[in-house]
């Protein structure tokens, strides 16, 4: 075509497409025409380019959740900004108008460090879900190709097969067996199945079975559609609703320490309105009073607590992306911590997914296949000699099958051999191409009509040709193909009675060296012949042969199965393939569970059929391979395991496997060979489709959860010493040591500067020799119970102590508060080395693996000298210049903090050392 008409179609094109057609009501063939597009050719790079221009990208606009603004505000809706917006208002009434602005500068510093946090854990989140573009197949330049589903345009003719979504609206041209969940759009969650017929241009969204929208899931069947409208234009697009909603930040952790949070807050301000009661009726004045319940409530009070554990979940989550697991909910981080089973699927998760065809049984012989990997060379050899394909027409026309049943390709490229597609395919060009057989000279031969594609569920793909006769190739599970065979076919091509056994003990022997086992079949198909069904296929058949390919361990997969195995963690594989096949593999990999004569046992589909639920519980637990597992099996192994309080991760891939990972504990999907319906239900999606991603996450999920009691521990006794401070004076009824603004001081410095460098905290070593938190353990031991108290009742006699000190040694008070604030700030900072590990001896935490720990001291030693020794700040806080004996005094008391700390964890490390015998193996 010359230029300048293919010019002028394209501007035609976008004429045409400026006022909205009914594309439901038109013939799918007006559509295409409209549309300017041929469906077996697709657009031209060059009228993809121009469309783009003319509608943009395939991106629908973000809803602006919640303004920032809102978001900003909503950090003032807290219990204790209340009471300081009250205390402000107190303090402008009593003429303290320096303290009024202090405490109000801290309400607002408070909020937007509040707000600075969430955003980031917010980002943290969104920035992974959009890491995770969709994925769209389309037909451009004539060619099938795989594109981001943001470059569609009007007019692309898309491929849709069960499991995906739709990536735009389209007009469909061609459905076969469709049907679609577009519970999405219309709230109607039955499956519509899909035409390509129009209907009436009035017919609702959920009557318009010619075409597919955007968001909506094909849960069965194959179809192509050309685009029709993309983006904001989208149906989806129009209502917005189907926009990932903002994140939830909430998961059960931080509910639980909301609601502890929230329950202290309670008690605080009961005890508060307790101690003005008090304090009031004992004749002091009014407003000294008010201070008094205000200082119980702002330092008593743990309000940054729930905060700070979202922003370290959230931190795990950027942890964890790093290491190709993508975190689609929160609440995975915390799970994660706490897995005991892991379900894996095996193909390409437990092994490479690089097949080789190494074994090829035919017209009742047997062959070698030499070569390895994707690379063309090597031979199908009998007897150490190449096999002569003519001498057994068997064997050809199971390779001739493998090649033509086959969706995948080949490709090279600087003498890198690679392919696209399912790589069991792949094996099988391979195989055929090293036997002399060509893909292009038999797609002339036998060029095909029609595909029933591969589905876990059936497990079996079938294919028919028009050459010289119609054919029909069928490949799949043994099972699957000897159930529709009536007969074999013999090297001289005559036909024969199958005998079953006689392959079942062959492929068994395959199966058993952990070749993953194809076989074939074929049938002559009646003239005229179009379309073909699950009905077409399902008798008949005469038997080819089998080819075996190998599917080597991931190492990393082998390691990881270890560590898991160390730390408590139970592996189990679930796959779709022969149970003598897992089961050799499973052994390779070193799975532990159930025997039988010596090998690992392995339970099929069926034989899971015939268990009862109770009598399940058992066998998920002990087993540990499931063979021929189809998708609702998954479902009721989830159900057994969880059944005996097991926290179970379970990967999944396919369009069936959304009940399984949405019920497991952590849904894990595949990035790469996962459906759009698999990553939808997960909470987590693995980039590499890598086992051992999946151990390196719950390491990191322990980590996380580690720092996060550290940070707990560290900071509780803050608020409880604190809280003592307060309740002495009051029961003393002196002065306070610790005035309002001085408690707002160093809780808003020390919790951002100090606590908040545990979450950088590396790893314990060891951190998987130990068993998995047990789901329901409360987060403070009765240990860490003991150890808050006592460090928040040192922190007590240290403030308390050095002030009465300072006022005996004639200080002024000013001098004696800023003594008693320095103590906390640096008790908490030396404390914070002694928190860095729960159980181990500073000796053994490895004294720079952490650095962010001693710049946030500095930072926070900084700004204390500011606070002691500015006069602004003296200004502002009411606070006086220390001298260096009052300062080595504070310094003294640290070191004493530190020791005594140091000397409580070691005894009770010691102690669990030489109960368990090994120290890692306390929690
Ligand atoms: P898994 O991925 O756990 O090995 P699948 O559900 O993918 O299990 O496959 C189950 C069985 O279906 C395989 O053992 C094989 O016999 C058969 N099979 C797998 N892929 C294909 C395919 N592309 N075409 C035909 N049959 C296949
Ligand atoms: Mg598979």
């Amino acid at each position: 075509m010359p230029e300048t008409i293919k010019e002028k179609n394209i501007s035609r094109a976008s004429l045409k497409l400026e006022k909205q057609h009914p594309w439901h009501s038109l013939e799918s063939a007006e559509a295409l025409d409209l549309l300017q597009v041929s469906p077996d050719e697709g657009l031209s790079d060059a009228e993809v380019e121009q469309r783009r221009e003319q509608f943009g990208r395939n991106v629908m606009t973000p809803k602006k959740q919640q303004s920032a603004l809102v978001r900003f505000l909503l950090q003032f809706h807290q219990p204790l900004i209340y009471i300081l917006l009250a205390a402000t208002v107190v303090t402008i009434l009593l003429h303290e108008y320096v303290d009024a602005m202090v405490i109000f500068a801290v309400v607002l510093v408070n909020a937007i460090i509040g707000y600075i946090q969430e955003t980031k854990a917010l980002e943290a989140i969104d920035a992974l879900a959009k890491s995770m573009t969709a994925r769209a197949q389309v037909i451009r330049n004539g060619k099938k190709q795989q594109i981001d589903a943001q470059e569609l345009v009007p007019g692309d003719i898309v491929l849709v097969q069960s499991g995906d979504k739709f990536p735009a609206d389209v007009r469909l041209v061609r459905a076969r067996d469709l049907k679609v969940d577009e519970s999405a759009l219309t709230g109607e969650s039955v499956a519509v199945e899909k035409r390509d017929t129009p209907v009436a241009a009035d017919d609702v969204l959920g009557d318009r079975i010619g075409m597919g929208f955007s968001s909506t899931v094909v849960t069965y069947g194959q179809g192509t559609g050309v685009v029709t409208a993309t983006g904001d234009k989208t149906e989806v697009g129009k209502i917005q609703e189907s926009i990932a909603s903002a994140q939830d930040l909430e998961t059960p952790l931080t509910r639980k320490i909301k609601e502890f949070s929230n329950l202290l807050l309670w008690v605080i301000l009961g005890l508060s309105a307790a101690v003005f009661a008090v304090e009031y009726f004992r004749g002091a004045p009014l407003g000294d009073t008010f201070m008094v319940a205000v200082a119980l409530a702002v330092g008593a009070i743990p309000e940054g607590l729930p905060v700070a554990v979202t922003i370290m979940l959230a931190l795990g989550v950027s942890k964890m992306a790093k290491r190709r697991a993508i975190i689609r909910k929160l609440v995975a981080v915390e799970t994660l911590g706490s897995t005991n089973v892991i379900c894996s699927d095996k193909t390409g998760t437990l092994t490479e997914n690089q097949m080789t065809v190494q074994q090829i049984v035919a017209g009742g012989k047997k062959y070698e296949v030499t070569g390895l990997g994707y690379r063309p060379e090597g031979e199908v050899r009998e007897d150490e000699k190449p096999a002569d394909l003519s001498g057994n027409k068997a064997l050809a026309q199971c390779l001739r099958a493998g090649m033509l049943c086959n969706d995948s390709s080949l490709k090279e490229k600087e003498g890198n051999w690679t392919i696209e597609g399912d790589p069991t395919e792949g094996s099988l060009l391979v195989a055929a191409r090293k036997a002399g057989l060509e893909l292009a000279t038999l797609e002339k031969e036998a060029p095909r009509k029609d595909t029933i594609p591969f589905e876990s569920e059936y497990q079996y793909m079938a294919t028919l040709h028009h050459g010289e006769r119609p054919v029909l190739y069928l490949k799949g599970s043994l099972e699957a193909v000897l159930d529709r065979c009536e007969n074999v076919l013999l090297p001289n091509g005559e036909l024969a009675e199958l005998d079953r056994e006689e392959i079942n003990g062959q492929v068994e022997q395959m199966a058993s060296e952990g070749l993953r086992v194809l076989a074939f079949a074929m049938t002559e198909a009646a003239e005229g012949l179009n379309d073909i069904t699950h009905d077409t296929t399902s008798s008949g058949l005469t038997f080819l042969g089998v080819q075996g390919m190998i599917d080597p361990p991931r190492k990393e997969a082998v390691e990881a199965v270890k560590l898991c195995q160390r730390a408590g963690i139970e592996v189990k594989m679930i796959t779709g393939d022969h149970a003598v096949t897992a089961a050799a593999i499973a052994s390779q990999i070193g799975l532990r569970g159930r025997e039988e004569n010596g090998k690992l046992a392995a339970i099929t589909g069926k034989e899971l059929q015939q268990i009862e639920d109770r009598e399940l519980e058992t066998v998920a637990e002990e087993v540990a391979v499931f063979a021929r597992v189809a998708p609702d099996q998954k479902l009721r192994l989830v159900k057994a395991l969880q059944a005996r309080d097991h926290i179970v991760a379970m990967t999944g891939d396919g369009v069936n496997d959304g009940p399984a990972l949405k019920q497991a504990n952590i849904g894990i999907a595949m990035g790469i060979t996962g459906t759009d319906v698999a990553k939808d239900a997960s909470d987590m999606v693995l980039t590499d489709d890598n086992f051992s991603s999946i151990e390196e996450a719950v390491e990191e999920g322990r980590s996380v959860f580690d720092n996060l009691t550290k940070f707990i521990v560290w900071t509780l006794p803050t608020n409880l010493g604190e809280g003592l401070v307060i309740l002495t004076a009051v029961i003393l009824g002196s002065q306070l040591p610790l005035p309002p603004v001085h408690l707002l001081w160093i809780n808003m410095t020390t919790s951002v500067l100090l606590g908040l460098t545990l979450a950088f905290e590396p790893k314990e070593p060891g951190i998987m020799n130990r068993p998995p938190r047990p789901a329901d353990e409360p987060i403070l031991t009765f240990d860490l119970i003991m150890r808050t108290l006592l460090v928040g009742v040192l922190l007590l006699i240290a403030a308390y102590g050095l002030y009465l000190y300072e006022v005996d040694q004639g200080a002024t008070s000013s001098e004696a508060q800023t003594v008693a604030t320095t103590v906390f700030v640096v008790l908490e900072s030396f404390y914070l080395l002694n928190c860095r590990s729960l159980v181990r001896p500073m000796s053994q935490i490895g004294f720079f693996r952490n650095m962010w720990v001693y710049y946030g001291i500095g930072t926070m030693f900084f700004f204390q000298a500011l606070f002691i020794y500015t006069p602004f700040m003296n200004m502002l806080f009411g606070s006086s210049p220390l001298d260096a004996g009052q300062v080595l005094r504070i310094f003294g008391a640290g070191v004493v903090l530190l020791v005594i700390i140091s000397i409580e964890k070691y005894i009770r490390y010691a102690y669990a050392k030489r109960k368990a015998g090994s120290p890692e193996s306390e929690g």
